[in-house]
């Protein structure tokens, strides 16, 4: 196998590339649109699930693998590209949870540091916490990337390398298919033909295997996030409550989300979400009540069943792969997805137990 197509370039298409590209196949990326411009690009880039010890163990095992790498990848991509991901480790504060103790134990056993802490230590570290809050736990090593920058890097990354090619403004349509065998894509730039096609095409994954008679259960998710900018200073850590959080970048900028919404395709921001995002980040940090909202967006997320993503061979359709479904966590989740991935095409030992992701089983026919 030599030539491999990748649908979708959002951050699981780049970096499914980048890892491809590396271990030496030509790679042919498509985007309908430009690269990173929708989920990986509104997303908050907090580099751990919101509720970690919510997830199955097979979340778990993605997220702990990108987190190690995380630094590692900023490192390679900034010398390489002088652009910087801004890997910002501030920890985060969790604000009277409601299951604080499954936290607790959860941490305990997959041994990570997550520490009941009281709150005049909360407020030394973060002062400008708003008033009301009872009860929280820390976990100090949580880093957010900046998205934005993330998917740009590795956009120049892709462009040193010269078995890859990138294809903008150029939407897959459908697949070349016969007996069985997936040997390319139809696009609107016409036909493209590869050893191999991957699907990485974020919220839109389901829709396109429909076109081969699969319900693949990935789904848009729309989210809203609101910006300020503030003093680098202002917020040292990220905090979340009631489940919405603040992150701080290293120049002040500090994103405040989200919202869950099943709208379908629609991710136009509205009033209503403004509303009630503002309301969120004022009993948080009452000091941006009266600041400006600088920015205003939403993106879909691609939700799947437990939020598991999907990741290997579609069975049935030879050639055909899968990388998709990340919902909430695909930035965390980036690194280890697309190296397991890789593994597996390439036939490699893979670096987790590929199992719970596989297509097989959790794919249907429509
Ligand atoms: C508000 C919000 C906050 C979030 N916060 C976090 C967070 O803090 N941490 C975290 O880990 N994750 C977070 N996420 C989730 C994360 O952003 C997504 O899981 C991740 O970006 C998914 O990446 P992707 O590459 O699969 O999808 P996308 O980034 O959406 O990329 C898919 C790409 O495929 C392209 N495409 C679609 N159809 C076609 C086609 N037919 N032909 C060619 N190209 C096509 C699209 O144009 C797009 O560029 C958040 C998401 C949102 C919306």
């Amino acid at each position: 196998m030599t030539k491999i197509l990748v649908v979708g370039g959002g951050a699981i298409g780049l970096l499914s590339t980048w890892a491809l590209a590396r271990a030496g196949l030509d790679v042919v990326l498509l985007e309908s649109g430009a690269t990173g411009r929708e989920a990986s690009w509104a997303g908050g880039g907090i580099v751990s699930p919101l509720y970690p010890w919510r997830y199955s163990p097979a979340v778990t095992a993605l997220a702990h693998w990108s987190q190690a790498f995380y630094p590692e990848l900023a490192e390679q991509l900034l010398e390489l590209t002088g652009a910087d991901p801004e890997v910002h480790v501030t920890g985060l504060f969790w604000l009277d949870l409601e299951d604080e103790t499954e936290a607790l134990l959860w941490a305990r056993a997959q041994g990570r540091a997550l520490h009941p802490v009281d709150m005049a230590a909360v407020r030394g570290a973060v002062p400008v916490l708003g008033e009301g809050f009872n009860r929280a736990i820390h976990m100090p090593g949580v880093a957010n990337v900046r998205n934005p920058r993330l998917v740009s890097a590795l956009r120049l990354a892709l462009e040193t390398l010269p078995n890859v090619t990138i294809e903008e403004h150029c939407a897959v349509s459908g697949f070349l298919h016969r007996g069985g065998r997936v040997s390319g894509v139809q696009t609107s730039g016409g036909e493209r033909e590869g050893d191999a096609v991957l699907v990485a095409a974020g919220a839109w994954s389901g829709d396109l295997l429909a076109n081969l008679g699969l319900a693949l259960p990935v789904e848009p998710v729309k989210g809203q996030m609101i910006l300020y900018k503030c003093a680098a200073d202002f917020l040292s850590s990220m905090v979340l409550a009631g489940g919405r959080y603040a992150i701080p970048r290293r120049d002040g900028h500090i994103l405040v989300g989200s919202t869950l919404e099943h709208v379908g395709f629609d991710k136009r921001p509205t009033d209503e979400a403004l509303a009630s995002l503002k309301a969120s980040a004022e009993t948080l940090l009452p000091d941006l009540i009266g600041a400006s909202v600088v920015g205003h967006w939403a993106g879909l997320r691609p939700g799947s069943p437990d939020g598991i993503p999907f990741i290997g061979p579609v069975p049935g359709f030879e050639g055909l792969w899968l990388n998709c479904g990340h919902y909430r966590n695909g930035l965390v989740l980036a690194p280890a997805s697309c190296q397991l991935l890789t593994d597996l095409l390439l036939g490699q030992e893979p670096i987790v137990d590929p199992e719970p992701y596989a297509p097989t089983a959790r794919l249907s026919v429509r």
